[in-house]
């Protein structure tokens, strides 16, 4: 009761604001926010033990609390199948005690292009058995969908097939409107520090800082020429070392940009999340590009800032060289 007075109180305020910046050089209430979004629960990259699982979502988690961030992390499910599984449930139970929310990322992080819809469906349906009902027990409701790969159906058949299953499951598609690579520094990453490089995980460690503090710039002017002003965006991270280590310079750089982290539900209030996303194919496109198309804009690329051609390469070598998966397929990156 208390709580809907406020909401309402807060819903007229918000009105008033809106209307009063409506009459300037039209921002919103949206502008200047940004959903932290952090894929490949409870860890990405290669299974780890249990004593690093932990210490690396201690690390990350506790990032997050201390800059008092709200943020959502998207589960695979199929991480959690391991002899311990009690404690690799107690990692997503640690997000949970944090405020944090969870949402569905897929059982096996499987890719949409080149899985049969009703496979992929199965898949997805399994993706929630263990997370729902831990959000359950703390009166939260598993509401969001992040695709693998932001692959999002070959046809459109097969996207209709699956979104509409979605939508009968209660679930929204989370989009992604910001990105930094994450995944592609964070194998090498781990990669060094497996090794015992000290010197080579800094270094990919300010590459990835640099990267990311001129992506983001180029991301809010995206933003801009998509929409004529700047949207609440919602930025794919992972739950990686490289972004538990990173928690303090990702927040200087957002507080450089002035951008104030804010729930997806609060960024996804933004209208410019109705507008429709008609792209139908194999890549997995982010939604500006999405959402360029159906307004028939186009985004700045000559001025997108370019990955470091070592970390690409690094990225790529590791890549080629995996290894065959040992106690559990990891979760492939993006
Ligand atoms: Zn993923």
């Amino acid at each position: 009761m208390g709580a809907q007075g406020f909401g309402g109180f807060r819903r007229l305020v918000l009105t008033a604001v809106a209307g009063a910046l409506a009459i300037g050089a039209a921002p919103t209430a949206h502008a200047g926010t940004v959903a932290l979004t952090f894929d490949d629960l409870p860890i990405f990259g290669k299974f780890r033990p249990i004593a690093e699982a932990d210490a690396l979502t201690d690390t990350l988690v506790g990032g997050i609390e201390r800059h008092h961030w709200p943020a959502i992390g998207f589960v695979n499910e199929i991480q959690l199948e391991a002899a311990d599984k009690p404690r690799r449930i107690a990692l997503l139970t640690r997000w949970l005690d944090a405020g944090l929310d969870l949402g569905n990322h897929s059982y096996s992080h499987p890719s949409l292009t080149n899985t049969p819809v009703e496979t992929y469906i199965a898949d997805v349906a399994r993706g929630d058995v263990v997370t729902r009902p831990l959000m359950a027990t703390r009166g939260k409701t598993e509401h969001w969908y992040r695709y693998p790969f932001l692959e999002t159906g070959p046809t459109l058949a097969a996207r209709q097939r699956f979104e509409g299953w979605l939508a009968a499951h209660g679930y929204r598609v989370a989009p992604v409107t910001m990105e930094n690579s994450d995944w592609q520094f964070a194998e090498p990453y781990d990669d060094a520090l497996r090794r015992g490089d000290a010197a080579q995980a800094a270094h990919i460690r300010a590459a990835y800082l640099d990267f990311t503090a001129r992506v983001v710039p180029w991301y809010r002017q995206a933003g801009a020429a998509v929409f004529g002003r700047e949207p609440a965006f919602v930025f794919l991270l992972h739950a990686s070392q490289l972004n538990a280590d990173s928690i303090d310079a990702l927040a200087d750089i957002l507080k450089a940009q002035d951008l104030t982290p804010v729930t997806l539900d609060q960024a996804m209030a933004d209208p410019a999340y109705r507008t429709a996303d008609t792209y139908v194919g194999p890549d997995g496109e982010e939604w500006l590009e999405r959402f360029a198309t159906t307004l028939h804009k186009s985004l700045p690329w000559s001025t997108m800032p370019q990955m470091p051609a070592d970390i690409v390469a690094a990225d790529a070598a590791l890549e080629g060289a995996q290894p065959a998966p040992t106690q559990t397929p990891a979760a492939p990156a993006h």
